[in-house]
């Protein structure tokens, strides 16, 4: 059987989509269409708090409306859980993965005190303070005594171990729409000891998305230049979980008539929003910088 690029686009329905995503959603189309590939939807609702069945919903009418054709069946990560576990517990076996006790409100106060001493404590690329290893050293015995006491944890990538154990190089393949490709190395220290399980469910979006990626034969991933640097902690996980690692294009993000890039939580108009105003698919569509009809499949 021949290659075929695949492609895919990944919400997270938390939200309502904007303009942000249907950029997205038509540039995968669009490399989709260029490369000859396909192009699969993923529903990316791990955060059982945040999504909810009617943002599904919406993802299906809003991407209808633009035009897109997406493979069947849709995956859906919340039915996954199962495997996201098993991965973690690979990991874990190895030594690779530790459980953190610690609250954001502990490590808020940890990091606060570091930080009147005068030394601003090193961020991670999203800016969040990096771990400070509170929860690293704990013994055997006293993990065991919480864990069994059914203290809520996560798990967090022991990153030096990490380092150690992953297969070199740590690199991924970035390509433009030209099908130039270009050789990035990736740092995947800057993001400290990551969680990589959390407390309220049994993954985290770096582990699905890379677990899902793989068995879906992602070969091209197409999504925001504000997932670019996750893409170094990606690389890690799938050489340490024996993945084939896609290649990247992080496009730049869509912002609004004020300069805010468009979000879900700043309320930006959802395409919903822009449907119920008249405005057309075409009219979006050509907005974006895309070609105004979609092109028939045959
Ligand atoms: N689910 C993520 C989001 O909605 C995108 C994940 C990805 O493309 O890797 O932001």
């Amino acid at each position: 059987m021949s290659f075929v690029p695949t492609f895919r686009f990944a919400p997270s329905p938390n939200g309502r989509l904007h303009l942000g995503h249907a950029y997205s959603a038509l540039l995968n189309a669009d490399f989709a269409e260029r490369f000859g590939g396909r192009l699969l939807l993923r529903i990316e609702d791990i955060d059982l708090g945040r999504c909810r069945p009617a943002f599904v919903e919406g993802i299906f009418e809003d991407l209808t409306w633009l035009g897109l054709r997406w493979e069947e069946p849709v995956r859906r990560q919340s039915d996954h859980f199962a495997l996201y576990r098993a991965s973690a517990a690979r990991l874990r076996e190895r030594g690779l993965l530790y459980p953190c006790f610690c609250s954001r409100r502990m490590l808020a106060e940890a990091v606060a005190q570091r930080e009147s001493t005068g030394r601003p404590w090193p961020r991670d690329p999203d800016g969040a303070p990096l771990y400070p290893g509170t929860c690293r050293g704990l013994g055997a015995d006293d993990v065991a005594r919480r864990v069994g006491a059914g203290e809520p944890h996560a798990l967090r990538i022991d990153m030096e171990s990490a380092l150690a154990q992953a297969p070199r190089p740590l690199f991924y393949i970035r390509f433009d729409r030209e099908g130039a490709q270009e050789k990035v190395a990736a740092q995947p220290a800057r993001w400290g000891d990551a969680v990589i399980v959390r407390k309220d469910i049994p993954t985290s979006y770096h582990l699905s998305v890379v677990v899902d990626d793989a068995l879906q034969g992602v070969s091209h991933v197409v999504r925001g230049k504000d997932l670019e640097a996750a893409t170094d902690l990606h690389v890690l996980l799938q050489r340490l979980l024996g993945l084939p690692t896609p290649l990247y294009h992080h496009h730049g993000l869509i912002f609004d008539d004020t300069g805010d890039k468009l979000s879900k939580s700043r309320r930006s108009e959802a395409l919903a929003d822009l449907r119920a105003r008249g405005v057309t698919a075409a009219e979006v569509r050509q907005r974006l910088g895309f070609r105004s009809q979609p092109t028939p499949s045959t």
